[in-house]
């Protein structure tokens, strides 16, 4: 099967089982999201729900948040994990955006990247969710279970996003990554892939590897 038959058979497999997919991070407004999914960074998205209610409850605007006492932000994030540093990205963050972008989150990867403690994986996220832009966001269950699939060989999330991107077309790339998170939550777990009961086995590279060899 050509490379182009089984990405086209992937997609509308997935599209097909998880019509509904969208991100799971609770937010109202474009930098809400953009702090949640730093947050997010070695924390499930569950947590991070309940923290940025309490966050966001508190601090109502972008401007609250840039002017907050550190030390409070701090208490807020803590179950996030790496609190002290998360804190002071957000805070950084917003002061950024109210100074350099009339208080707007940018929609460049190059605006967005150049913000404190935005990464590319974040980036993506903002620009495929907020903007409707093509975007690969590359985390963890993406870089797996594109390997599993024979769709790319590497574990290092920039070749990822960059196979990704050329080989998925571009209006279905930022649901493709939320559905392989749905995928990977539901049948292809990393400890234990229910590759039998998995809509999309026949066009999986390690399943037909395992079942034809
Ligand atoms: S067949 Fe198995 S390894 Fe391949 S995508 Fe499905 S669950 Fe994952």
């Amino acid at each position: 099967m050509k490379l182009k038959e089984r990405v086209l058979g992937i997609v509308e497999g997935l599209k097909r089982e998880y019509p509904q997919a969208e991100c799971s991070l609770n937010y109202e407004e474009p930098y809400q999201l953009l702090f949640a999914t730093r947050l997010s960074a070695q924390c499930t998205d569950a947590r991070v729900n309940i923290v940025t209610k309490e966050l966001y409850g508190r601090f109502k605007t972008l401007q609250e948040i840039a002017e907050c006492d550190i030390s409070e932000l701090e208490r807020i994030v803590h179950p996030c994990g790496v609190y002290r540093m998360k804190a002071r990205d957000i805070r950084a963050c917003a002061n950024v955006l109210l100074e350099k972008h009339g208080g707007r989150v940018p929609d460049t990867m190059e605006e967005l990247t150049a913000l404190p403690g935005v990464g590319r994986k974040t980036a993506n996220l903002i620009l495929g969710d907020v903007y409707g832009k093509p975007a690969v966001v590359a985390d963890t269950h993406c870089i797996r279970i594109s390997n599993m699939l024979g769709l790319c060989d590497s574990k290092d999330p920039k070749k990822v996003e960059m196979r990704l991107r050329d080989i998925v077309p571009p209006d279905e790339q930022n649901m493709l990554c939320h559905r392989f998170v749905w995928h990977g939550r539901a049948v292809c777990n990393a400890r234990s892939p229910k590759c039998d009961s998995c809509v999309i086995n026949k066009f999986c590279k390690t399943y037909q590897k395992e079942n034809h060899s």
